[in-house]
């Protein structure tokens, strides 16, 4: 459920039209509704609550990384996960306590080691022996010890799209699972770590429980591994990649079927579970809002040219994802149209042969489920500013990023000398 609703025949984004945001913001402009954010993150903190011990949950910034958002999720009691120094910064900014961040991902650097030892993170989910090893020395310099987790790769084949399937073999997330034992025996060794867990994240937007289920057996079988070997196990992190609906009546396991599972599968475990949520939290608590520009004459099917482009939006060009479009101010007309944004790559296509609601020229119109994975992948490819975020709350509403004009990103450019002379 979102607050993106029709009242008197027009989309109000909670108690705010969505006309007046375009006539005052602009567009395009993603907007964001604080209702829909909370209630989300409720709905998911409840379906994990009754487990035996209070679990961490650490939002994967990277959904939606704007500080607001931030700011509103820290209130209702979240920590990051962050796979990148600028997502720290970004959580420290919205006031997370650094012990609730959890630092992922496998690249991370020399230099955001440190900084994240410097600024007392709460867990480092380590994705090779090569990275347990550079931490332990950076914290052993400093006379420190990191909390982490060794990040396995369980080889579960998770059943999304290929590109963002992070659990299988080949992927390059994590160890194999079956490298686990000699490297946590390794690892454990070393005087700046304290190493206290496995975490595993199979993928993201997955639409059945199985492949996490299978994931989870797996870690709780080497869970059990490790404890034999003599190993204290105090924290397992479970990621996150439970998918939402971007089709209306859609239907994709709930996060209280999800915390169902969750229980059964880690009874008896004994540790603190740690979650990693993005796309259920945010993906449904924002639209992207755009212009029709002019609707071009096709062979087949009319193309309907928004304001808005794949570097607005990158998902319809990056995967094939599904955006529902409707009009702002529906007239009860249907066409079936091609949905494209001005930017000069066909790629630039949100939908083909959609049946939609029927627009014209100067008409506002949004996609749908665009909370996560979206202002953060934006460009300025084609020399487009960078979109402008809103956030709604009740009947006021606040810019929480300007738009970032086109001008500005070419000031930090330079024709250097050499080509002056
Ligand atoms: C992307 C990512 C997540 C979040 O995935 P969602 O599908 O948005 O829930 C969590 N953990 C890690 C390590 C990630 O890379």
């Amino acid at each position: 459920m979102d607050h993106f609703q029709l009242r008197n025949g027009e989309l109000y984004a909670e108690d705010v039209p969505l006309a007046r945001i375009a006539d005052e913001v602009g567009t395009p402009v993603y907007v964001y509704s604080r209702a829909t954010f909370e209630r989300h993150a409720r709905v998911f903190v409840e379906a994990l609550s009754g487990l035996p011990k209070k679990p961490h949950i650490a939002f994967a910034v990277k959904a939606n990384p704007n500080l607001a958002v931030l700011s509103l999720l820290s209130r209702e009691g979240l920590g990051a996960d962050v796979v990148s120094g600028g997502e720290m910064a970004r959580a420290l900014a919205a006031g997370m306590p650094a012990t609730d961040i959890v630092f992922s991902g496998v690249g991370k650097t020399h230099r955001e080691l440190a900084d994240a030892l410097d600024a007392g993170i709460g867990q480092f989910n380590i994705e090779s022996g090569e990275e347990g090893r550079e931490l332990a020395e950076i914290a052993a310099a400093r006379g420190v010890v990191a909390d982490c987790a060794l990040r396995v790769n369980p080889d579960v084949d998770a059943g999304t799209h290929d590109k963002i399937s992070t659990g299988k073999a080949d992927n390059k997330f994590g160890v194999p699972i079956g490298h686990a034992p000699q490297l946590f025996a390794k690892l454990s060794q070393l005087p700046g770590l304290n190493l206290r867990g496995l975490a595993v994240h199979i993928g993201s937007q997955l639409s059945e429980l199985t492949p996490l289920e299978t994931a989870f057996t797996k870690l709780g079988d080497m869970l059990a591994t490790l404890r034999e070997a003599g190993h204290a196990i105090t924290h397992m992190d479970l990621g996150g990649g439970l998918g939402v609906p971007y089709r209306a009546g859609e239907q994709l396991p709930s996060p209280f079927e999800y915390g169902e599972m969750v229980k059964r599968v880690t009874a008896g475990w004994d540790v603190t579970l740690m979650f990693e949520p993005g796309r259920v939290i945010a993906g449904n608590a924002g639209v992207l809002l755009t212009r029709v520009i002019r609707v071009k004459r096709g062979l087949k099917h009319p193309f309907v040219i928004v304001d808005a482009a794949m570097n607005d939006l990158a998902r319809p060009a990056l995967y094939g994802a599904y955006h529902d479009f409707a009009a702002v101010a529906p007239s009860g007309e249907r066409m079936l149209a091609n949905i494209v944004g001005p930017i000069c790559e066909t790629g630039d296509t949100f939908a083909t042969d959609r049946e939609t609601d029927a627009l014209v020229a100067g008409d506002l119109a949004i996609f749908r489920t665009a909370g996560a994975y979206g202002a953060t992948m934006a460009s300025s490819y084609n020399s487009r500013g960078f979109v402008a975020e809103v956030m709604v709350d009740g009947s006021q509403f606040a810019t929480v990023a300007d738009r970032i004009p086109p001008g500005d990103i070419a000031d930090a450019e330079r024709v250097p000398d050499f080509l002056k002379a």
